[in-house]
């Protein structure tokens, strides 16, 4: 299996629009394990889309509790336990992540007995571990390594940019976050950084069309990188590829993939990938393979 990037949802925030890209969620192939960063809406459907048999989950990294990041995660667990998963996923996410795990279960209780009496299912309380983690490092394990760094998204304060590294290769996932230079460090040297951003043009049409447009304008000023603040970060850390991801806004007509490029090239000068649902990125660094989009 060779090591890549999926990009399953691309758009930043939780709205969805006919014709346009999902909310955040990513697969990670590195080191012959299949990782989940993020369950936004549509989680699943770009799972199975990109060609992962639910059955083979194997490790889910949860960013923070927004929606858009983690609106599927319940879902996407339950579809693999009926799928037939039969091996332990283990879960990792911040603090709150193992309450809203429990609160899913007894929600979906009715449906979880039935089958486990009706079609012989082990339970699936039992097959999932919840691992809520801080900053530092936070998973070690055949030569796969993880880590946190804790990113300035607020007012949620347990937001977590996440490292992977295996055998030399490493990919840097930034989470929401506004313009944090310690992210720098945190992906030195990285073959790939997924980095958020806005496009400043976008954002006045984005609040002028949405109904609370001065409390959103405000969050995302507050919360939120711009494309050329994800390209400092990146040319500092000296990344070979920057990925910009989560973008907001996604889906207006009127931005188009050369107005990312122009905001970023400000401030980077390397590799460049604009995502979008379903485009695949090698982790060795070289170019995007042509991307299948998920619907
Ligand atoms: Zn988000
Ligand atoms: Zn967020």
């Amino acid at each position: 299996m060779s090591d890549r990037l999926v990009c399953l949802g691309s758009k930043g925030g939780p709205a969805l629009r006919p014709g346009g890209p999902w909310p955040s969620s990513s697969l990670l192939e590195l080191g012959g394990r299949t990782i989940v960063v993020d369950c936004g809406l549509g989680v699943t459907r770009g799972l199975v889309d990109a060609g992962i048999g639910l059955k083979a989950l194997d490790l889910i990294f949860i960013t923070h509790l927004h929606s858009d990041h983690m609106l599927e995660l319940g879902p996407l667990l339950h579809t693999a336990w009926t799928a037939g998963l039969a091996k332990p996923v283990t879960l990792f996410g911040p603090p709150g992540t193992g309450h809203y795990w429990r609160r899913f279960c007894q929600a979906m209780e009715f449906d979880i007995e039935i089958r486990i009496v009706d079609e012989g299912r082990p339970d699936i309380r039992e097959l999932v571990s919840i691992a809520e983690f801080g900053e530092g490092d936070i998973f070690e394990q055949r030569g796969l390594k993880v880590s946190a760094l804790r990113v300035d998204h607020p007012p949620v304060t347990d937001c977590f940019a996440l490292r992977f590294g295996h055998d030399g290769k490493s990919v840097v996932f930034s989470a929401d976050t506004a313009f944090f230079p310690p992210l720098a460090g945190f992906a030195k040297n990285a073959d790939i950084l997924v980095h958020e951003a806005m496009l400043e043009e976008g954002i006045e049409r984005l609040v002028a069309r949405t109904g609370n447009g001065v409390r959103l304008r405000e969050h995302l000023l507050a919360s939120h990188s711009f494309a050329e603040e994800a390209g400092r970060i990146a040319t500092e850390a000296a990344v070979k590829r920057l990925v910009l991801n989560h973008l907001i806004p996604a889906d207006d007509p009127a931005i188009v993939e050369i107005d990312w490029e122009a905001a970023v090239r400000k401030s980077w000068a390397g590799d460049l990938t604009i995502a979008r649902d379903g485009l695949v990125v090698n982790v060795d660094g070289a170019k995007a393979a042509s991307g299948e989009e998920t619907a």
